[in-house]
């Protein structure tokens, strides 16, 4: 596993669990996933004998994040690891340029967009799109990060270039939405494919706060963003998860906003509705496993807990855990800072709108 995070800790959970040896390889001190690994080596993806050491241990190479340096990938490739996903995938997704010309190129609904590389040229691309807009760094941008609204046409285009890194970028048309939803999708080696049910995402301070399942969707939305993952993931070629962000419009249709080739925070509610989970499957996908089932039969609501919630000290867990059909996950992390994802909590219900009241009243619990 390259990346030691929470989308790490608990893919090798899922891989442990399965009687895997676990690696991982992470540059930064605090891996919270090299406490459920095997073994941890700790270097810089740039470290050319850390990664050759790294692949002597092991025959399958994934990752948690996207913005994995290609090199390393391609070097553990080159050493005779099975990578998955493979290093084209990571190319395409973690650029915005090239993730956006991938959608268009290939036929997948997205919103109109110019990439800007210079102050004339954001100029002239916020003209073309028009305003209200988004301009947003082509590069490492994630949770909001790298990303400014323009409601109207700025006086001073080159400060604003200036101030988003003078680096390329993308300005991206704004879209009405009435809600963001996501599919996770898993693709093996043998070309089998399974998606897991549509999420809706609810975001606070652009980072996600809570996923419901199943998402409030006209039934011809739901098959159509489950048909659009699975084309996505084959014309990607992405084995492993693929996790696909939708805006859906107050038009009723849907855009693709953002690829993720990796477990999504919007996918962590399937720990716990009895099917499989989306870090099992990762695991049964990259390894040439058979995928497993991912209907469940429970909704159920995931609550982000992030660091803001340790102000005060160690939040009261005995309360949140005896909330009704609630289930606590934290990730061992330290030290706990505001916008950190430090845990989860899933709620489960017969119906989506009571699997969000006990998700409202834990929050209540942890807030009030
Ligand atoms: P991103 O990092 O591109 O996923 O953007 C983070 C969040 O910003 C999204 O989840 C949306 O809530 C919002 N956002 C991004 N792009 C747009 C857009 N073109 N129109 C409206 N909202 C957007």
């Amino acid at each position: 596993m390259l990346g030691g995070g929470q989308l790490g800790r608990m893919s090798l959970m899922a891989g442990r669990a399965m009687g895997y040896q676990c690696v991982v390889f992470e540059p930064a001190a605090d891996c919270c996933a090299a406490a459920v690994a095997d073994d941890w080596i700790q270097a810089d993806y740039g470290d050319t004998l850390a990664l050759q050491r790294f692949a002597e241990r092991v025959d399958v190479v994934t990752c948690e994040f996207e913005n994995v340096p290609a090199s390393a990938l391609d070097t553990l490739q080159a050493a005779g690891c099975a990578v998955a996903p493979g290093p084209h995938v990571f190319a395409t997704c973690q650029n915005r340029r090239r993730e956006k010309t991938f959608l268009r190129d290939n036929g997948f609904p997205c919103a109109p967009f110019v990439i800007a590389d210079s102050a004339e040229g954001l100029s002239q691309a916020i003209e073309r799109v028009g305003t209200p807009c988004v301009v947003k760094t082509t590069a490492f941008g994630y949770d909001g990060k790298g990303q400014c609204k323009l409601s109207e046409r700025p006086e001073a285009v080159a400060s604003l270039f200036a101030e988003m890194g003078s680096q390329e970028l993308v300005v991206e048309a704004w879209v009405a939405f009435t809600a963001e939803a996501s599919v996770i999708v898993a693709r093996n080696w043998q070309d089998n494919l399974s998606t897991f049910p549509v999420c809706e995402n609810r975001h606070r301070n652009h980072i996600l706060h809570q996923t419901l399942v199943p998402a409030q969707l006209p039934e011809d939305l739901t098959q159509q963003a489950q048909k659009l993952a699975t084309e996505l993931a084959c014309a990607i070629d992405c084995v492993g998860l693929l996790t696909v962000e939708f805006f859906v419009t107050t038009a009723g249709e849907l855009l693709v906003n953002e690829l993720a080739p990796r477990p999504h925070n919007s996918g962590h509610y399937s720990l716990d509705v009895g099917a499989t989970s989306q870090f099992e499957q990762h695991i049964r996908a990259v390894c040439g496993l058979p995928l497993g089932a991912t209907t469940n039969h429970q909704a159920a609501v995931m609550l982000n807990l992030l660091g803001d919630l340790w102000a005060d000290g160690e939040p009261d867990w005995p309360d949140v855990l005896a909330a009704p059909q609630s289930h606590l996950h934290l990730y061992g992390k330290h030290p706990p800072k505001p916008g950190r994802k430090m845990g989860h909590v899933t709620s489960l219900a017969e119906t989506r709108d009571q699997a969000l009241e006990r998700s409202e009243a834990i929050w209540q619990t942890l807030t009030h």
